[in-house]
């Protein structure tokens, strides 16, 4: 929807404050007449004039009664000649266009144009200036004060009375007011109508950034919209992040890198600087310096403008935005353009912040404290979406792998025990450490709850799963660790369990309820090796032994101890 400011409503709103006005003006004239001005209407003038207002009233009641919202325009231009015709009259009977009423033509001239603006205004001058001609045609009554004929008159008084001037100067009013008044309403309506359009802009770019798709992907709408909703002819977002100013998107613009926002200033880095300090947006002319990533990204000339995104007091980001080179005059930045550039920054700074706490809230709710690995919630979510994944593939003829494996570090109560537990999570950072870098990048390591570690090993089959968790296994007996008091920790080992579906024949929870049965497996059949659940299946839960890793005593194996 568009906020417009000539609806319905508002016509109507209109109608009635210029016919609760014509009341207003018609009673006071009554007042006059009947008090003040009474030896301006004659006995016969008195009735045309009771006649008059009767009609007035009754005709504007009716078209206020009767009016339709789709006949408000119709509504308007009757009441506005029903009004002219009674001033007419008024002034008819009071004297002509000499009478010390006329002014009413011009009151209603102003009137209407106020509340209609130009159209409205120009279309009531043309039927008050038709009333003024009729009032000049008719003759104007004998008044009890009419200037004594017998005597000469004053020459200035004359000319003054001169219905003809009279007349003349009453058109002339007509146009004048009717255009002064138009011109300034004009005025005051076109900055209304820049408001509302700043406002409709600004609906516009609060609907594009919605903080829920995440930072990146507000950066990326927030720079479309400087390019397709301010006309910039390109725009760059950067992101604050470790004092320094990344790109994170563009539209219409190249090249991106970080800006540095660091002393000592040279003139170059001085207009960032400028921003990030002052929040105001800044423009960069031609000739004038700037950094070299933005002569990358923008051109070594495009006129720039540079606006800050703050919340709450720190530099969140900074857009840099090419201006449309005008043709005549040099590109500036005035007031109304400061203020759209504002109001926009204040508005993507705020959906900005809520992108960044809510992705930072995701981040937290799905990672691990101790090991910053993703934590059993992340894996939940995560296993689903590749079993769904592979069931999918499956479905359209290609049967993928999908491997899951849990392990669990031997006697780890007893490094605890034996170490502290300061040593214990040391051990738990170390292990989580190895698994991450030995994976390929697309296979997922989670902490899946005290020393218990989740792997998921997308595209892999039993067999490559398998040699994995050996691989593991024999990485994580390779660390040589030290307990905080500088003893040397005995070597470490883990229980391994795998579980692999082909097309998504497991689901997750049975995937998982498979891996963790290979692992009970695992540690009853004397710890330190790999079991795949396929293997047990086929042999028996006892006689599970599929892939021992070749045994190291250790000084913590003695201690025993259960999963
Ligand atoms: P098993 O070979 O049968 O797995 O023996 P285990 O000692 O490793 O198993 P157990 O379940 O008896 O002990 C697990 C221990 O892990 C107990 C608990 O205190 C410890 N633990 C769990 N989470 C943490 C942690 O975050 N930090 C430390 N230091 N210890 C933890
Ligand atoms: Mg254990
Ligand atoms: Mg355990």
């Amino acid at each position: 929807m568009t906020i417009t400011a000539s609806d319905d409503h508002a016509r109507r709103a209109r109608l009635h404050a210029i016919t609760v006005g014509r009341l207003v003006v018609a009673a006071g004239l009554a007042l006059y007449l009947a008090t003040l001005g009474h030896d301006l209407v004659d006995p016969a003038g008195r009735e045309l004039l009771a006649i008059a207002a009767i009609a007035h009233l009754s005709l504007n009641a009716l078209v206020l009664v009767t009016v339709r919202p789709g006949s408000l325009r119709l509504a308007t231009e009757i009441t506005t000649v029903v009004d002219a015709a009674a001033i007419a009259i008024v002034v008819a009977v009071t004297g002509g266009v000499a009478s010390p009423l006329a002014w009413l033509f011009l009151l209603e001239a102003v009137a209407v144009t106020l509340v209609f603006g130009w159209g409205g205004g120009v279309r009531a001058a043309v039927v008050l200036a038709l009333g003024v001609l009729w009032v000049n045609a008719v003759p104007p009554p004998a008044l009890p004060q009419a200037v004594d004929a017998t005597q000469p008159l004053d020459p200035s008084l004359a000319l003054a009375l001169d219905p003809t001037l009279r007349t003349a100067w009453l058109l002339i009013g007509l146009l004048g007011v009717t255009g002064l008044v138009g011109v300034l309403s004009d005025l005051a309506e076109r900055d209304l109508r820049r408001w509302l359009d700043d406002l409709n802009m600004l609906r516009e770019v609060t609907r594009e950034l919605d903080p829920r798709r995440g930072m990146d992907r507000v950066c990326e709408a927030l720079a479309a919209t400087m390019v397709e909703q301010l006309d910039y002819r390109g725009a760059v977002v950067w992101v604050m992040r470790d004092l320094r100013l990344h790109a994170v998107a563009t539209a219409g613009a190249a090249g991106l890198g970080d800006l540095e926002l660091a002393v000592p200033l040279s003139p170059a880095t001085q207009p960032v600087l400028y921003c990030a300090e002052t929040g105001a947006p800044a423009l960069l002319r031609r000739s004038d310096a700037r950094p070299e990533t933005l002569q990358r990204a923008h051109g070594a000339e495009a006129p720039l403008v540079l606006l800050p995104l703050f919340a709450d007091s720190r530099l969140l980001a900074l857009i840099s935005a090419e201006v449309p080179r005008p043709v005549l005059r040099r590109p500036s930045l005035r007031g109304a353009d400061i203020r759209r550039l504002q109001m926009v920054a204040e508005e993507a700074a705020l959906l900005l912040d809520n992108a960044r706490l809510q992705s930072d809230l995701r981040e937290l709710a799905t990672t691990d404290g101790l090991t910053g690995l993703p934590n059993h919630r992340y894996l939940q979510q995560r296993l689903g979406e590749e079993v769904a994944r592979v069931t999918r593939n499956a479905e359209e003829g290609e049967l993928g792998p999908l491997s899951v494996a849990l392990f669990d570090l031997d006697h780890f109560k007893a490094i605890n025990d034996s170490y502290g537990h300061p040593t214990g999570d040391a051990v738990l950072v170390a292990v989580s450490r190895a698994a991450d870098d030995l994976l390929r990048s697309s296979d997922v390591v989670c902490r899946y709850g005290g020393e218990e570690f989740a792997l998921v090993l997308v595209d892999t089959g039993a067999d490559e799963a398998v040699r994995a968790c050996q691989r593991l296994a024999e990485r994580i007996r390779s660390l040589r660790l030290q307990a905080e008091d500088g003893r040397e920790l005995g070597t470490i080992t883990a229980s391994f369990g795998v579980a692999t579906t082909l097309g998504g024949a497991l689901d997750r929870p049975q995937l998982i309820a498979g891996a963790d049965r290979a692992l009970y497996a695992a540690k009853r059949a004397g710890r330190d090796r790999v079991v795949h659940l396929d293997r047990l299946d086929e042999r028996g839960q006892d006689e599970a032994l599929v892939v021992p890793v070749p045994e190291v005593e250790t000084d913590l194996r003695s201690r025993g101890g259960r999963r």
